[in-house]
């Protein structure tokens, strides 16, 4: 639909011969995937939702012609009915702080002077005139930066334990093989703004003292492919990859390797093995990437996110990144919203917000008046969240206090309606299916808690069961060779901690 709203608005355009003073320009999502299409009118920054095609013709002819706003295409405010013009006024942007997304829905992706235009290439330049690679890997250890794939590893100390490895040859790669049910956060940051990650890895080329980057992206994603692909050129043609950037000696490149959408290759191990041509299986870590990676070389591994914040933080600095967020996350965290609310999106918020704040003003409540019940963090690997932990600060460390975790960025939300049971079922048919086989605990052990969940929700199981359950969950919990398996119980124990009336239900009803 979104092609057919470009086309009819170029046409609207043409038939009224303002070829020489509009541009239409695609960009990357704006986020709001609830409202969407949605049409941005530069410079007095109009944001219409729902656009259809057939409202392209009025949007000119109305807006750019006679000076006036289409109103019927405004965002309706829920409170008080009013329309809302600009995204700056919306629920669902005031509480967000965009940096990672900071581009996204603002310039033409395929165009590499639009993103130069927004400072884009700067902090490259800026490290490689100014700044040692020790000195940019300080900067980015004092800005607080972890990891935002799941794990949260702090950003600068993976730099420089890679950087303080010898090796002839070093690696960057970056992962982009997302892989959770209902996430969309790195395709998106590929989709609206690749030179963003182009320039991270640069930088982290530079710092860690190695010249060859790699996109491990699954082929799922075709547009990210493409847009990644037309931005390695247009950063090639103009000299901020290849040889001798900026006439400083400093060489550094990308190629893509594309993943076949398996989720353990997510896990870096499984990914090196799987660029290497072998197959997407872990291995006991250390040896860490950062000493042994892609074809034994020291190889510095950060997803999509985590790359997109690095050139905000050389260009305004650590203190300035460490002042937003909670005293041990800083920055912010993208998530993808989904699930039973009003406003199903991409967010991007500060560390330290609150649920009840996502969920509720910029998330909008849940959907048809009903009640909240949970809120799944971290995808498979994650647990639910229910209306006690509301009020607690989302950070790394409150979640996995809480019995959830930050993961790379999925939040699914649930309502009155929903059995726990059936949802915890859910995540573990997806693990059995992506558990790659090589250790017992994953393979057979979260077969048999499919199954005993299976029997669970068909009414067949004892009160005895809900014990064997538990312990099984914890032995795979605490056996599995990688995250994946050690992870893959936390939707059955979070919700067997949180909702065990609901377990005790159904075995209650058991014949
Ligand atoms: Fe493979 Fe699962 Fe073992 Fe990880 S925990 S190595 S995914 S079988």
């Amino acid at each position: 639909q979104s092609e057919e709203i470009v086309e009819n608005l170029k046409q609207a355009v043409s038939d009224n011969s303002l070829e020489n003073e509009i541009q239409v320009v695609r960009t990357g999502c704006f986020g709001f995937c609830e409202k969407g299409p949605i049409v941005k009118m530069i410079p007095d920054n109009t944001f219409y939702v729902q656009v259809t095609p057939e409202d392209a013709g009025e949007i000119i002819s109305e807006h750019i012609v006679k000076g006036r706003k289409v109103e019927r295409l405004l965002f309706t405010d829920p409170e008080n009915n009013e329309h809302i013009a600009d995204s700056k006024h919306m629920g669902f942007y005031k509480k967000q702080i965009r940096i990672a997304l900071r581009n996204c829905g603002f310039i033409n992706p395929e165009n590499i002077d639009e993103y130069i235009a927004r400072d884009g290439y700067a902090a490259l330049g800026k490290v490689l005139s100014e700044m040692t690679p020790e000195e940019a890997i300080k900067e980015i250890k004092d800005s607080g930066l972890r990891g935002r794939g799941g794990g949260g590893f702090p950003t600068g100390l993976k730099w420089e334990i890679t950087h303080n490895v010898e090796g002839d040859e070093k690696y960057v790669v970056c992962n982009a093989d997302e892989g959770d049910p209902g996430a969309f956060m790195d395709r998106s940051i590929l989709e609206g703004d690749p030179h963003s990650v182009l320039e991270a890895m640069a930088i982290c080329g530079y710092c860690i003292g190695g010249s060859n980057g790699l996109i491990y992206i699954r082929a799922e994603y075709p547009l990210a492919i493409e847009r990644l692909k037309i931005a390695i050129e247009q950063a090639r043609e103009l000299g901020v990859i290849g040889k001798d950037i900026f006439g400083t000696g400093f060489d550094f490149d990308v190629e893509l390797r594309y993943g076949a959408g398996a989720f353990v290759c997510g896990e870096e191990t499984s990914l090196i093995h799987s660029m290497e041509g072998l197959r997407g299986e872990p291995t006991v870590k250390p040896p860490f990437p950062s000493v042994s990676g892609y074809k034994g070389k020291p190889t510095n591994v950060n997803n999509v996110e985590t790359f997109a914040n690095i050139p905000v933080i050389i260009n305004n600095g650590a203190k300035w990144f460490s002042s937003i967020g909670t005293e041990k996350s800083k920055g912010t965290k993208v998530f993808a919203l989904a699930g039973k609310i009003n406003n199903v999106g991409l967010i991007e918020v500060p560390m330290g917000i609150t649920l009840r704040e996502v969920i509720f003003d910029i998330g909008g409540g849940i959907k048809d008046g009903k009640k909240f019940k949970a809120v799944q963090t971290g995808g498979p690997s994650g647990g639910c969240l229910t209306e006690k932990h509301l009020d607690i600060p989302i950070d790394y460390d409150n979640l996995i206090a809480s019995g959830s975790m930050m993961g790379s960025g999925g939040m699914i939300v649930m309502d009155e309606d929903d059995c726990m049971v059936s949802v915890a079922k859910f995540y573990l048919d997806f693990t059995v299916e992506e558990s790659c086989g090589k250790c017992a605990p994953c393979r057979i052990g979260n077969k048999r808690l499919y199954e005993m969940l299976d029997k669970i929700t068909k009414g067949n199981a004892t009160e005895d069961d809900l014990g064997i359950l538990r312990n099984l969950a914890n032995v795979i919990k605490d056996t599995s060779l990688c995250g994946l398996g050690q992870t893959s119980p936390n939707p059955v124990l979070s919700t067997m901690d949180n909702f065990a009336d609901e377990y005790l239900a159904h075995v209650k009803d058991a014949k």
